[in-house]
């Protein structure tokens, strides 16, 4: 999955004000950044094989540490340990909303991916397998986005005069990209589709930053 990813971190942000959006966008997708990074670096492994599934050509055969449900499991853990942490101020609930987020990456991939999500390191490998089917899974993407982004906009008001505009021109941008990589010429290596990857979530994680700058929370803080 991928633009689907950000639907959760919309609804983060928009239910815990003390999470900044962008927190939430390299929250969602931290998984998937290391990912990029094991790729780049061999950790873990995958093939392009164009007609691999109907959305992508990418078999991702071996990718234990960033997306088996157990290793998720301690991401997240690691994630709001840390964010707690560095985050004092914003409390045990702000820690949990980031956690969540980070957890959800395995659960929006399971809807998608083919049988490559291992359930524990070497174990049985699971994937309801969307990709199979291109404008379904490129509905589904979508469809989870905006019941995020709906949300966000429920709870978050303009604290600037772009942020009228700013959460709709950024769902666009979303929603182009993830038409540019479902119907797009796919990355010829597995380097090219990590280091594409890469420049996407950092993109999306500025792009979130800016919302941040743009609209402010509705719901009051304690
Ligand atoms: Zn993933």
């Amino acid at each position: 999955m991928f633009i689907g990813h950000y639907g959760p971190a919309f609804a983060g942000a928009a239910l815990e004000p003390k999470v900044k959006l962008w927190h939430m966008f390299a929250a969602v997708q931290l998984v998937d950044i290391f990912w990029a990074i094991f790729i780049l670096t061999g950790i873990e492994q995958m093939r392009v094989i164009p007609g691999y599934t109907a959305a992508n050509p990418f078999d991702l055969y071996h990718m234990p540490y960033t997306h088996s449900l157990v290793m998720s499991f301690v991401w997240a853990g690691f994630g709001a340990g840390a964010y707690y942490l560095v985050r004092r101020g914003a409390g045990r609930m702000a820690a949990i909303v980031v956690g969540a987020g980070i957890l959800s990456h395995w659960f929006a991939d399971l809807i998608v991916h083919t049988h490559d999500l291992e359930l524990w390191i070497g174990g049985p490998k699971v994937g309801f397998g969307l990709w199979h089917y291109r404008e379904l899974s490129l509905l589904v993407e979508i469809g989870v986005l905006v019941a995020g982004a709906y949300l966000y906009q429920q709870y978050t008001e303009p604290s600037h005069p772009l942020g009228e505009y700013s959460p709709g021109l950024f769902l666009g941008f979303m929603i182009a990209l993830q038409a540019f990589s479902t119907f797009g010429a796919p990355p010829p290596t597995p380097n090219a589709a990590a280091i594409t990857a890469l420049f996407a979530y950092f993109a999306l994680i500025g792009g979130a930053a800016l919302l941040d700058y743009t609209r402010k929370s509705k719901v009051p803080s304690p």
